[in-house]
């Protein structure tokens, strides 16, 4: 093929951008133009130090036009994509009219995940991007700093909905900075109460249970009070409800998960919470000039059948398979199936200490400033899920 083919990538994410990193450096005759809503890619898996206010938006942030600047063969396009025309080969912008494409790459990522729960929208503090992450800091803040005049006990109480890694890596930095918190605004951090509300009957249930019980252990010894088996059924403004049980808190943090960008279920795909089970070279069934990859993908894990977790590892890991793929189909050859081998995970407990699962030259369980040190040292080698942009981006 010797047309100058045009690839749009939606996204800049961890997908997004790891993509166009592959394909600005690949031998082949394209136009690569990506499109994002903000003009910053923004590390999603540190939202919630930002929400804690132990890092800042700049620490997490990056100038998507500015990474793009010396290659030639990148656009960028800040925008927002508001449908997909998968029959006419088109991507529709909210300002700038459309874009058609000879292959798409779509990454369009994750939203927050209410489940429909009556009030979690309006009450709810959920950490899915910067705005949200200050917005939830602002108002931990404002409400910890009221306590002083109001000597209102629900300005002192926190409840974290879920208890995934978003949550539990949250509490980690929020236990953290609370000491300084207090020194600060002049409240009495023993009266601070926090709870932990998780549907499930396990926390931290992706770690052997000796692991697990060490950081929960940990949150627990800092102030943490976790209620497992407890679904959340209602979000009031001051409390959260777990069917008879009022927890009351003025501060509401909304972790209960994600699901993928609503353009997904707009453009007619045939998705699930707005993921799309993809062909096994990550392709869409049906559209072999489409890939989905990221938050927005679901894949098969052939070993068990069931749909891989969506983390920043699996989609640095889809990206770099679907750039491959892509660059053979324009010179003309074939695609390679997915494989995946996770490396292990990492959960941080606050900036010092954690819990890991390594699995790189064997099999490692690691706890406290062990965890944190590898996960830098995994954050530097970019391979695990909270690879590090400024790594993942360098060029050979
Ligand atoms: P998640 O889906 O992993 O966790 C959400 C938790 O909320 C679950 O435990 C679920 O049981 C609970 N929940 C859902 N509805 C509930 C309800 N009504 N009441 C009470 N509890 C409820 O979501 P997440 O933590 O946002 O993570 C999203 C993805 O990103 C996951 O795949 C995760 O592995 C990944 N991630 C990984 C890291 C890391 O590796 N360090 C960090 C952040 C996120």
């Amino acid at each position: 093929m010797n047309d100058m083919q045009k690839i749009v990538v939606l996204g800049a994410g961890y997908a997004g951008m790891r993509m166009v990193k592959k394909l600005a450096k690949a031998k082949i005759d394209a136009q690569i133009v990506l499109v994002n809503k903000n003009t910053y890619h923004y590390q999603s898996t540190e939202l919630h130090e930002v929400a804690a206010g132990t890092k800042e938006p700049a620490d997490i942030t990056f100038d998507v036009k500015q990474v793009f600047a010396k290659k030639r063969n990148v656009q960028v396009v800040i925008d927002e994509v508001t449908k997909i025309d998968q029959d006419t080969k088109t991507v529709e912008l909210k300002d700038s009219g459309s874009l058609s494409y000879d292959y798409l790459v779509n990454a369009l990522g994750f939203e927050s995940e209410t489940f429909g729960i009556k009030g979690a929208e309006e009450n709810g503090l959920p950490l899915i991007d910067i705005d949200t992450a200050l917005a939830a800091r602002k108002h931990l803040e404002d409400t910890l700093k009221r306590y002083k005049t109001s000597h209102d006990e629900n300005d002192l109480k926190i409840v974290v909905c879920g208890a995934g890694f978003t949550s539990i890596e949250y509490l980690g930095e929020l236990v953290y900075r609370l000491p300084d918190l207090a020194k600060e605004y002049g409240f009495p951090i023993d009266k601070v109460k926090i709870d932990c509300i998780e549907a499930g009957p396990k926390i931290l249930g992706m770690f052997e249970p000796k692991l697990a019980d060490w950081g929960v252990k940990f949150l627990e010894s800092k102030g943490v009070t976790f209620h497992v088996s407890t679904p959340i059924t209602e979000v009031k403004p001051n409390a959260v409800v777990s069917n008879d049980t009022e927890f009351p808190a003025n501060t509401i943090i909304w972790t209960t998960g994600v699901h993928g960008s609503h353009v997904i279920a707009d453009s007619g795909y045939d998705e699930k919470r707005n993921r799309v089970v993809v062909e096994d070279d990550l392709r869409v069934k049906g559209q072999p000039d489409q890939f989905l990859i990221g938050d927005v993908s679901a894949v098969p894990n052939p070993d068990n059948g069931r749909l891989y977790p969506t983390t920043a590892q699996i989609s640095i890991a889809q990206a770099d398979c679907a750039a491959e793929n892509l660059v053979s189909l324009i010179n003309g050859g074939t695609t390679k199936k997915f494989v995946f081998k996770s490396l292990g995970t990492v959960c941080s407990l606050g900036p010092k200490t954690g819990i890991a699962s390594i699995d790189m030259m064997g099999h490692w369980n690691l706890k406290g400033w062990l965890a944190a040190v590898s996960k830098k040292m995994i954050a530097d080698r970019s391979t695990l899920e909270l690879a590090d942009i400024r790594t993942m981006l360098e060029t050979d």
